[in-house]
């Protein structure tokens, strides 16, 4: 397996990057992701926002209901788990920490997990729990973007720069 390093990404500047993209097992299953990121990079700023905002591991898989991450900072839609439990106020907790992150860092770009209703950026799930995407970001990665932050996925690492 070919760990990506952050000098390859983004030339040694600071990036934030999901956990469960550098070997941390936060994702909702318990499991982790493939590792990309070499652990231990001083240049690499990890979180797990929906663990920041108070979620549990392993937690119900959530989505978002009624629009994207930008809807949902806007009070326009909502996150849900799959049993109908609202979370949105976890989620907006997440994404907040990870910006106050960022700019406590001086982190200007982002790589994090594609379609999560957290972290997904360009497409998400659509809020039916049946394996369809639909155009949008994630909580996290809107509230990001809308900052400035350049978001991409772990598919699309070469745009960073
Ligand atoms: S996709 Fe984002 S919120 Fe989900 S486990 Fe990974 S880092 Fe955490």
């Amino acid at each position: 397996m070919r760990l990506m390093n952050n000098d390859q990404v983004n030339g040694n500047k600071k990036i934030l990057v999901g956990a469960c993209l550098a070997g941390r097992p936060c994702r909702y299953d318990g499991n982790m992701n493939c590792m990309l990121f070499q652990p231990g990079d001083p240049t690499v700023v990890l979180i797990c926002p929906e663990v920041e905002g108070g979620l549990p591991v392993p937690r119900e898989p959530a989505e978002i209901l009624g629009g994207d991450g930008y809807d949902v900072l806007a009070g326009f839609a909502k996150v849900v788990t799959r049993q109908g439990k609202e979370v949105t106020k976890e989620y907006v907790k997440g994404a907040e920490k990870a910006l106050d992150l960022c700019l406590k860092q001086g982190v200007t770009h982002a790589v994090l997990k594609s379609k999560s209703p957290s972290c997904g950026s360009g497409k998400v799930y659509d809020g039916t729990f049946s394996g369809t995407l639909k155009e949008g970001f994630g909580v996290t990665a809107a509230l990001l973007a809308y900052n400035g932050i350049r978001v991409t996925d772990e598919h699309s690492t070469g745009n960073l720069s």
